[in-house]
């Protein structure tokens, strides 16, 4: 691979690249410039038919395939994740505009999804057992959930792809990837690799489309599909489930994220400065796991708020494809303007700010860092995602405030604690309703964990010791008079 003018950009149905039924194309644009940049097929429901068909007739085939085999092909997508890392990088950083260095750690993390599930598949075991009235045993054997609806978003166009792809291989099934419409590229790169590690025709299909509920609710209508797992914003994974409950279809939810990041008196400054850094900036603030709402002790308050708009208001803005760049673009238009609306409510509520805080002019959508002060309870931001560089600060004086503040919130995906005193940052990380902690930590992201969140931040877990293989797999009890 040597640019992304290279690249396949066709639907990938049955092994094959091909234009859609009717013709019609997405136009993929360059979030630096506004240019368009390339263009993929727009799938119609015909489309969506095939890839459907390709999964099934591939499905026997793969279900079958000896799990030492299907390890090594995912091995193979790793170790060619891996040699490609730098083109890969440079196609995400191009079509999403997150900075080189975190589009490199996004290739690498997904790649790990590879690596981690191909050393999974050849340890899913089943069960074992006397029934307690000492009848019969009982055996349980965990067998592929079958065709599965994959559907993800712009902000990690390979990791959220790699993060459902590699286990629901692993466990024996074949899938359709519908990639999010902003950044498509990166979806059909990453199906150029699979075929060349080895994985065979069907078992990965990949549609691109401008009608993604129409499309989705007619996949989700064949019999043959009987998983949809999905990443993206709370308000479309409800409506994908109501519609997936339609057909009783087993659903995997990740979802919007609205992260406390507290920092305790007794913290290390600079490592929570360098955590609240991570957990805000990576991808420009555009993750479900980034910081969205900053908690910090009085007593450390102002060295902090200090410290955080140094940092910010250092950060070098550009495209992502430069090599210096710190801080991408959003992703569209709408997308900044949201994060504005976001800022100018939270000023209106009387918030000050340390840095940034206007839509930057010029072409291309850049919002600069931004860091806020005195950010009150009733602020939109307090409540919403921003998905961009803005770190909100809120002052509290005692644990128990703060973990009534963190909890305020539908939302329950990730949280940060800082404190040197272990003993309390575990009674905290307790009482803190969400699927992940990250405790001195600025990032928890990690294959061998199980992500997830609680509430409405989604259902199920993706990663971890078997967690995330399970998801695509149905325990089958069989009773046995021996
Ligand atoms: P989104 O608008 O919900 O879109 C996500 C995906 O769903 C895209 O592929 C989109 O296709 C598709 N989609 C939209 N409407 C649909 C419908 N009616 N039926 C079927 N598919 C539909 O989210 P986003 O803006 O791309 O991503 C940002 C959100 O994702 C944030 O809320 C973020 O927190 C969340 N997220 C969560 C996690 C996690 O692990 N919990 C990870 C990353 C992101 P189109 O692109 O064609 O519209």
């Amino acid at each position: 691979m040597s640019d992304y003018t290279t690249f396949s950009h066709g639907l990938y149905i049955g092994g094959k690249w091909r234009a859609s039924s009717d013709g019609r194309v997405i136009e993929v644009v360059d979030p630096s410039t506004e240019a368009v940049i390339a263009a993929v097929p727009d799938a119609t429901l015909a489309d969506a038919g095939a890839a459907v068909d390709a999964a099934a007739a591939a499905a026997s085939g793969w279900r079958e395939t000896p799990p030492r085999r299907r390890s090594e092909i995912l091995r193979r997508c790793f170790e060619l994740m891996t040699e490609q890392a730098e083109t890969l990088a440079a196609l995400i950083a191009l079509e999403n505009g997150k900075a080189l260095r975190d589009a490199r750690g996004e290739v690498a993390y997904a790649a790990e999804f590879f690596r981690w599930n191909a050393e999974e598949a050849v340890r899913i075991s089943g069960e074992f057992g006397l029934s307690p009235s000492g009848t019969n045993r009982i055996v349980v054997d965990y067998q592929p959930i079958g065709i599965c609806v994959l559907i993800t978003p712009w902000n990690f166009p390979a990791a959220m792809a790699t993060r459902k792809i590699a286990p629901a291989l692993a466990a024996g099934c074949t899938v359709i990837l519908k990639p999010a419409s902003e950044t498509p590229l990166t979806a059909y790169a990453l199906a150029a690799l699979y075929e060349e590690a080895g994985v065979p025709p069907g078992v990965v299909n990949v549609i691109t489309t401008s009608n993604p509920g129409t499309v989705t609710s007619a996949m989700l209508a064949d019999a043959r599909v009987r998983k949809l797992s999905f990443t993206g914003s709370t308000g479309v994974g409800r409506v994908l489930l109501a519609e997936s409950a339609k057909h009783v279809i087993s659903c995997s939810m990740e979802l919007g994220g609205n992260a406390p990041f507290i920092v305790f008196d007794d913290a290390d400054l600079e490592a929570a400065l360098d955590g609240a850094m991570i957990a805000k900036m990576r991808n420009a603030g555009e993750a479900c796991t980034a910081a969205n709402r900053l908690y910090v002790q009085a007593g450390i308050h102002d060295a902090f708020a200090e410290g955080l708009r140094k940092r910010m208001a250092a950060l070098k803005v550009g495209p992502g494809t430069e090599s210096d760049t710190e801080c991408g673009p959003m992703i569209t238009r709408k997308a900044v303007d949201k994060i504005d609306r976001l800022v100018q409510d939270a000023f209106a509520r009387g918030a000050k700010v340390l840095c940034g805080g206007a839509i930057s002019e010029g072409r291309g959508y850049f919002y600069p860092p931004t860091v806020l002060c005195d950010v009150p309870a009733d602020a939109l931001m307090a409540h919403e995602e921003i998905f961009g560089p803005v770190a909100p600060i809120s002052r509290f004086e005692g644990e128990a405030e703060v973990i009534a503040k963190a909890n305020d919130t539908e939302y329950g995906l990730a949280a940060y604690i800082y404190t040197r005193d272990l003993a309390k940052g575990m009674r905290v990380a307790s009482k803190i309703e969400s699927g992940m902690i990250a405790l001195n930590r600025g990032l928890m992201s990690d294959p061998a964990a199980p992500f997830g969140g609680v509430k409405q931040s989604g259902l199920g877990r993706e990663g971890g010791q078997k967690h995330g293989i399970v998801e695509f797999m149905e325990a089958k009890y069989i009773a046995v008079t021996m």
